[in-house]
């Protein structure tokens, strides 16, 4: 084995225990964990690190969870319709929710961060939106169902 193969094996490892040993601080310091669970199963864990460097309390990490779960449900609903109106009124329930977690994550409630373009059957484009997060400029597709117009083809 050459080293560089030891050197980005001990990397890997260090970095998997650095997650697993946050994770183990949040668990000791707020007795909770960072999961999400979302209908009865393990959707996914918040990020630990973020959780210890915003200095958390378990009211705002149990906060963050039940916001987590709430937005997967609005997914949920978003994914069995069509209905322009309705996707609409959940991704304004998703936005809701989005300034609620900033608030719980102590960012600023910013609408620009917001991963608006991320909800389902939104088909405006990705990455020139990500590119864009923290400015005001958003590029719409104009036919989609949530932040299009449906007048431009
Ligand atoms: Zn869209």
């Amino acid at each position: 084995m050459s080293s560089d193969e030891d050197f980005v094996r001990a990397f890997f490892q260090a970095q998997q225990q650095r997650q697993k040993s946050d994770a183990d601080r949040v668990k000791e310091l707020l007795g909770e964990d960072t999961v999400v669970f979302h209908n009865n199963k393990p959707a996914y864990a918040l990020n630990s690190s973020l959780v210890l460097k915003q200095q958390l309390d378990v009211s705002e990490l149990r906060a963050l969870k039940s916001l987590h779960a709430e937005k997967l449900k609005y997914f949920d609903l978003m994914e069995q319709t069509d209905d322009p109106e309705k996707l609409k009124a959940y991704a304004n329930e998703v936005k809701f929710i989005e300034f609620e977690m900033q608030k719980n994550w102590h960012f600023p409630q910013d609408e620009s961060f917001h991963d608006w373009y991320r909800v389902p059957k939104c088909t405006c484009p990705k990455l020139d939106n990500q590119d864009r997060k923290g400015s005001r400029f958003k590029v719409i597709d104009p036919q989609c169902p949530i932040h299009g117009d449906g007048l431009a083809f």
